[in-house]
């Protein structure tokens, strides 16, 4: 099954409206991403509803359920690029979404963090230790 990169017109605009800042807090995402991610790399409210700072609340059910596509687009874009982190290379059931992302939004701050070595820090390790995940 090939799978593509979909973003309803509502969630594609507020996708292409991120920018790279690169004083973004650096943090980890049990639910929905079990992974690390950067603050300024999704906006607030659906696809993934709300960031409290620390952890995306997912109070907002209803309005997710609507965006239940842009939502999983946006989920395998992440563990695509964890696939170029931690195994090099994005997963191979992933080969279409990564470029159809990278054209959809080109300015995804995600897309300036294809290599986590050059964010090596105490904090990044204690994130990937968190999640069980090693550079
Ligand atoms: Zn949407």
């Amino acid at each position: 099954m090939t799978v593509h990169f979909v973003l309803c017109d509502s969630c594609l605009v507020k996708y292409q409206s991120l920018r790279f800042d690169a004083s973004a807090r650096l943090t980890l995402s049990y639910e929905p991403f079990n992974c690390i991610l950067w603050l300024d790399e999704h906006p607030t409210g659906p696809p993934l509803s709300s960031f409290d700072g620390d952890e995306y609340t997912e109070e907002n059910y209803h309005d997710l359920q609507e965006h239940q596509d842009c939502r999983s687009s946006i989920l395998r874009l992440s563990a695509a690029r964890a696939g170029l982190w931690f195994q090099g290379k994005v997963p191979d059931r992933l080969t279409v979404l990564w470029p159809e992302a990278q054209e959809k939004i080109p300015e995804w701050p995600g897309f300036r963090r294809m290599n986590l070595r050059d964010y090596d820090s105490v904090e990044l390790r204690e994130c990937l230790d968190e999640l069980g995940l090693q550079l």
